[in-house]
């Protein structure tokens, strides 16, 4: 973009983001009123709004302050694609006139994200107020979008100046993710447009335009159905069940699930085994980027869940402060040059720095032998205050869950649910969702035929607790990690994992050398891992099922009329370490870790499975 005088201007399309003496009003003329959003505010758990062309937020931002002022009983989700997201100092100088926005605006400058394509989510307003950024061409990332919207606002500029933001392809995905009674508005009244959206549902009119513009068009979709899913069934999506979803585990992945519960309106039940629930497995946890710099959708979804913890640790407040990681090259074959990173992901200084070698050994005060990737918003958490601090389950069910039962639904609809179990084969509770964060033993608590289908295994790992040293003074991390020291319950504590990855040379620097640094504490156990290290989510397949209910597409590979894959509405196999597994302080009086090798027998059960050998 660019400025003339005080008005931004796109140097894509020579076109301007929005009426500069009357922005605001004019997005209530324009896209709030004719939508008649005032109507939705209060219907339903949540009022979605689509717009293609987020620009500077001027619509998202007044739609959030209407429904902040009218007291929406709904929460509000909305979702705007963007080609050419602003630079954040575009976007602060941009909405700098709009005083009466500025309070929410200094919101969403906080939460910006970095140029990077996907999908992001900003959370406001204690979970009641979603943003999802698409950032994408607006047709492509439609297509990508599962959603129902209620209104939308088609802002794309001017259709001469921007063909491709008024194409049949766009209007199809519109259609797509519109119901009977979704709204339109666009400042346009382009005679294509018009006949573009009623060929794919809307019925169409023309309005006196704002300010002195000619006209605007405004709409409904009319479409009663919106014609057969042509989508693969076994790729479709469950409808949204009603009922509690049920978290199943008590480390990160579950703590972070009842929070995303609770921004959802959510009812939610935590099933842990005891010691309390609020006492977490570690007392620091360092979180450094893992980088997929490819354009794989992999490679989205990790930098744009990256993005999304950092925020929503900031949320939380869990952070250990001073924050910062620094990464150092990493000695393996096909790594990226440091320069390369920077260079590819093209973030701003608040996320991502270059280091000369002198500078990175100044900021950790370890010496550094060449450039460096500086994270300042990586670092270390508290898991504890996340447990404390963040949303609690609307009931906590104290016990071992061991297995799951599935609960049969109407005829030919797949199940309806779940009932968790104990070992005595005593239901726990009912949940519609299952949100298995177990760790090492959540492939056991599903029937054997659903659980041979996850493609989840275990690893072996261990972590030490090094007692306080001045060094480093920024937590590093590359093959190996260790963190800066930080307070915790029993003392300031460094976090370390894979010492034996620092060199020689390092871990003299740094204090590591066996023998010199005996840990205060190790925890060893098992993580669960998958094949891409993704988590898991959405309907689960289910063989015996699966063979009654896709019987005809063997005879027919073009069926579309068949149900959905609808076995389990959640799950997520956490990254993290069963709980069950931990020998906190076993070997404290061992000596050093390096000089002992752990081995898990093949045993199904992690307790008391593992074998110490000392090596040394
Ligand atoms: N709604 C915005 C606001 O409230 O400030 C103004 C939007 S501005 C008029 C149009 C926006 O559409 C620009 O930010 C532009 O980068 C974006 N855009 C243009 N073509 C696009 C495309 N094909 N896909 C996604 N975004 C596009």
């Amino acid at each position: 973009m660019k400025w003339e005088g005080d008005a931004p201007l796109s140097i894509h399309y020579e076109d301007k983001y929005y009426d500069t003496t009357h922005g605001p009003a004019e997005s209530q003329a324009v896209f709030i009123a004719p939508c008649r959003l005032d109507e939705l505010w209060h219907q339903g758990d949540f009022i979605s709004i689509g717009e293609t062309g987020f620009g500077t937020g001027l619509n998202f931002l007044k739609t959030w302050q209407e429904w902040a002022k009218a007291r929406a009983s709904a929460r509000l989700h909305f979702v705007s694609v963007e080609a050419f997201p602003l630079k954040k100092a575009d976007l602060t100088r941009a909405l700098s006139p709009f005083t009466d926005l500025k309070p929410l605006a200094d919101l969403l400058l906080v939460q910006w994200p970095p140029a990077t394509g996907g999908f992001h989510r900003l959370i406001f307003d204690n979970g009641r107020v979603h943003l999802s950024l698409c950032l994408g061409d607006a047709a492509l990332m439609l297509s990508r979008l599962e959603a129902r919207i209620d209104a939308w606002f088609l802002d794309g500029f001017a259709p001469a100046r921007n063909p491709a933001m008024w194409s049949p392809e766009l209007y199809q995905q519109i259609a797509r993710l519109s119901h009977p009674d979704t709204r339109l508005a666009t400042f346009t009244s382009a005679g294509h447009v018009k006949r573009g959206l009623e060929a794919v549902g809307f019925s169409m009119e023309k309005q006196p335009g704002f300010n002195g513009k000619r006209e605007r068009l405004q709409g409904r979709f009319e479409k009663a159905e919106s014609g057969p899913d042509q989508s693969s069934p076994w790729y479709r999506l469950p409808p949204p069940s009603k009922g509690p979803v049920a978290v199943i585990g008590n480390g990160i992945a579950a703590h972070m699930m009842l929070a995303a519960c609770h921004d959802h309106g959510l009812a939610t039940i935590q099933i842990a085994a005891p010691p309390a629930a609020h006492a977490p497995p570690l007392p620091v946890a360092l979180l450094a980027p893992r980088l997929d710099l490819g354009s794989s959708a992999w490679a989205r979804l990790s930098l744009a869940s990256m993005l999304f913890a950092w925020r929503s640790y900031d949320r939380l407040g869990v952070w250990e402060h001073p924050r910062g990681v620094l990464q150092l090259p990493n000695g393996k074959k096909g790594g990226k040059p440091a320069r390369d990173v920077t260079r590819i992901l093209n973030w701003p200084d608040e996320y991502l720095r270059l280091m000369s070698a002198d500078e990175a050994s100044t900021i950790s005060g370890f010496p550094c032998d060449q450039d460096a990737l500086y994270w300042p918003k990586a670092g270390c958490i508290n898991p504890a205050v996340l447990y404390d601090r963040g949303a609690k389950a609307d009931r906590l069910i104290s016990a071992h869950a061991d297995h799951l039962r599935p609960l049969s639904g109407p005829s030919g609809t797949g199940q309806a649910g779940w009932q968790i179990c104990d070992q005595g084969g005593k239901a726990l509770c009912e949940a519609a969702t299952v949100v298995i964060a177990a760790g090492p033993g959540s492939a056991a608590l599903l029937p054997p035929s659903l659980a041979a289908a996850l493609p989840i295994s275990r690893q072996n790992g261990q972590i030490s607790l090094l007692p306080p040293h001045p060094l480093p003074k920024k937590s590093l991390y590359h093959e190996g990690y260790l963190s800066r020291s930080v307070k915790t319950a029993a003392g300031e504590r460094r976090l370390c994992g894979h010492p034996s990855a620092f060199s020689d040379d390092a871990r003299k620097a740094l204090g590591l050398d066996a023998g010199a640094e005996a840990p205060c504490e190790i925890w060893t156990g098992q993580r669960v891992i998958t094949p891409d290290h993704a988590p898991l989510a959405g309907p689960l397949f289910d063989g015996e099922w699966f063979k009654d209910a896709y019987a005809g597409a063997r005879i027919d590979k073009n069926r579309r009329d068949l149900p959905c894959a609808r076995i389990i509405r959640g799950f997520i196999c956490s990254r993290g370490w069963g709980r069950e597994a931990f020998k906190p302080r076993l070997w404290q009086h061992l000596g050093s870790p390096h000089k002992l090798r752990v081995r898990h027998p093949p045993s199904k059960s992690t307790k008391d499975s593992i074998i110490i050998r000392r090596v040394s």
